[in-house]
């Protein structure tokens, strides 16, 4: 692959810096341990290997010819996305999912490729580490280089100040699916695609597919129906359900996987939990530079799903409930999933800010993440971030490269208390931002969209009036424990009673034999644990929650073969 064959449209600095990992060729001694199990395939000019939304391409290594890579464009036509010659490979981390394909292949002049299901590529990438490291390297650094291009399959036609827009790109940005967005209210191309798919104002936001077909006002679930994302399996009894993807839950899946056993992984909104909506994470171990909560997510859910995990988001669990050997979570919606263990592993979320009007403007003013997506949104705006906790502290550095000025709004007197040092002295450095002591929110003002808040000063009673367009909210977190509530014993504050901190009482309730305690992670539930923040008494850190997680899938087997041995 030449870089100069690249569309044209992609950010140089971006190209230069992915496109070293995303395009590399295989050596002869590669090809040839790979030629062993692959299929010799000749394809005449213009012939298709795979084409869109295929969720069972396959994987293939160029001999001769070439194979192009590309994509539909919104308003018809493909797009050259890249050309692989000779050594090559296609494919990228669709592949290790199943999930529908985001591009097309096809030869380029009479090519000779080697063929490989994807079966074979997983258990390819388990069994050859230096092959694996180069193809899942590539995999990750062809899906970055599409998303940062917004190249995507589908496009969103929608408003900027839509709730229901801003729910979907949400989605689609943190399942890390590369799309199109044209915004109604700024971009030219708006008006034709509307008029070409005969759309009303009325029905967007609206989703164009690959395909051409358009689905009108979609719920985040019906897209991801779509899309394959929320595939939950048919009917199987899994080892282990982990209900959560953040950190304790990616951890607790890549551990058993590797380890062999049967998981599903449920989300009710993406991959990485609160940590994917933190800029940058400098206190995990090894990342001295830090590192972006989203980009950890994403390795580690490349690196379960190369273990054979299934992943399904957005699928919120609504109750649990033991049944014999078994556990059933119920899910929103008719759906449940079957397992012998469940890991919840369901954190906190933050706490929405008890001002009038704080409902009307949630995803259209208010939000409670930092991301680059958020990011791009308050560009040259003035903005407030409430809270005076890390959070806070990381959102302020971050959106203070982006917006105008950055207003920082705490209840107290002061950071001391509640931030870090290196990050107080960073956020007190930065020109844009100032801080309001002891101020709390009163209202929100704005019709269809945010125009400004009302504070109040909660020594003096002074009301100020700040013309912010976006509010960023990280004012401390509840537990997300709603569906174990009846089945787990949960301190006053919602969070999950395990190991040792369970009483007597509470074991005997719950029938556990005389002497026989839960071990560390395990509720009252026996096969039922608790892991990172949602647990009773953890420390609220990426560290420990990936800690806790690695080491729950020990008592996980115990349980797992304690059953198997009765059968
Ligand atoms: C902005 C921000 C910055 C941070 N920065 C740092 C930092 O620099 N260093 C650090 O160590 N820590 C940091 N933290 C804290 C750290 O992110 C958390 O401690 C960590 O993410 C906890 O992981 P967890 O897996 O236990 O839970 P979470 O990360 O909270 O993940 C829980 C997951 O469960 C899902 N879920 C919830 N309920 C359900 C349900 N009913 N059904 C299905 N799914 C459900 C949620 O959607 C979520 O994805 C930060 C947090 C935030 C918000």
């Amino acid at each position: 692959m030449s870089m100069k064959k690249l569309s044209n449209t992609i950010d140089p600095s971006i190209v230069e810096d992915e496109s070293r990992i995303a395009f590399t060729k295989l050596n002869d001694a590669q090809i040839e341990r790979i030629r062993r199990i692959a299929e010799h395939r000749e394809f005449s000019d213009g012939e298709l290997l795979w084409s869109v939304g295929d969720r069972a391409a396959s994987f293939y290594i160029v001999l001769s010819g070439a194979v192009e890579i590309r994509q539909p464009l919104p308003e018809g036509g493909m797009r050259l996305i890249v050309t692989h010659g000779p050594g090559e490979f296609t494919g990228d981390v669709d592949l290790l999912s199943s999930k529908a394909t985001v591009v097309a292949g096809v030869a380029s002049g009479p090519t000779i490729a080697l063929k490989i299901n994807q079966n074979g590529l997983k258990k390819l990438v388990v069994s050859d580490p230096e092959i694996s490291d180069q193809l899942l390297a590539a995999f990750l650094a062809r899906r970055r280089l599409l998303v940062a291009q917004n190249h995507g399959e589908i496009t969103l036609v929608g408003s900027r100040y839509s709730p229901e827009l801003y729910a979907l790109r949400e989605f689609l940005e943190r399942n890390s699916r590369p799309f199109n967005w044209i915004d109604v209210e700024s971009d030219p191309a708006a008006e034709r695609l509307i008029k070409s798919f005969q759309l009303s104002i009325d029905e967007t936001p609206a989703v164009v597919t690959a395909q051409g077909t358009v689905c009108r006002n979609p719920s985040v679930e019906r897209l991801a129906a779509e899309l394959g994302l929320s595939d939950i399996g048919s009917g199987e009894i899994y080892d282990m359900a982990v209900v959560g993807a953040g950190p304790a839950g990616l951890a607790a899946a890549v551990y058993a996987g590797s380890e062999g056993l049967n998981t599903i992984v449920l989300d009710a909104r993406a991959p990485g939990g609160q940590a994917a909506t933190s800029s940058k994470i400098e206190n995990y171990l090894g990342f001295p530079m830090g590192i972006s909560g989203f980009e950890l997510a994403q390795n580690a859910l490349v690196q379960a799903e190369k273990f054979g995990v299934r992943f399904a988001t957005p699928r919120r669990a609504v109750k649990l409930v033991p049944d014999g050997p078994v556990y059933r979570i119920k899910l929103e919606g008719a759906d449940e999933v079957k397992a012998r263990t469940v890991i919840a592993a369901c954190g906190v979320r933050y706490r929405r800010l008890p001002a009038e009007n704080a409902e009307k403007f949630e995803g259209r003013g208010i939000y409670f993440a930092a991301t680059r997506m958020e990011g791009d949104l308050c560009a040259q705006e003035e903005i407030a971030i409430v809270g005076g906790g890390n959070s806070a502290g990381q959102a302020a550095v971050f959106l203070a490269n982006s917006a105008r000025q950055v207003h920082i709004v705490i209840r107290s007197g002061g950071l001391n208390h509640s931030m870090s040092r290196y990050l107080i002295n960073r956020v007190m450095a930065l020109p844009n931002v100032r801080l309001h002591q002891h101020t709390e929110i009163q209202r929100f003002n704005g019709e269809n969209r945010l125009r400004g808040i009302r504070v109040r000063n909660n020594q003096t009673d002074r009301l100020t009036e700040l013309p912010v367009t976006h509010v960023f909210a990280f004012i401390g977190a509840e537990a997300n424990t709603a569906w174990l509530n009846g089945a787990v014993h949960l301190d006053k504050n919602g969070f999950v009673y395990t190991g040792d901190a369970l009483a007597r009482d509470q074991l005997e309730a719950s029938h556990w034999p005389d002497g026989i305690r839960p071990s560390a992670f395990e509720t009252n539930l026996p096969g039922v644990f608790a892991v990172g923040d949602v647990r009773c008494g953890s420390v609220k850190r990426v560290a420990s929650a990936v800690g806790e997680g690695s080491v729950v899938v020990s008592s996980v087997h115990r349980r797992v073969a304690g059953l198997n041995a009765l059968v």
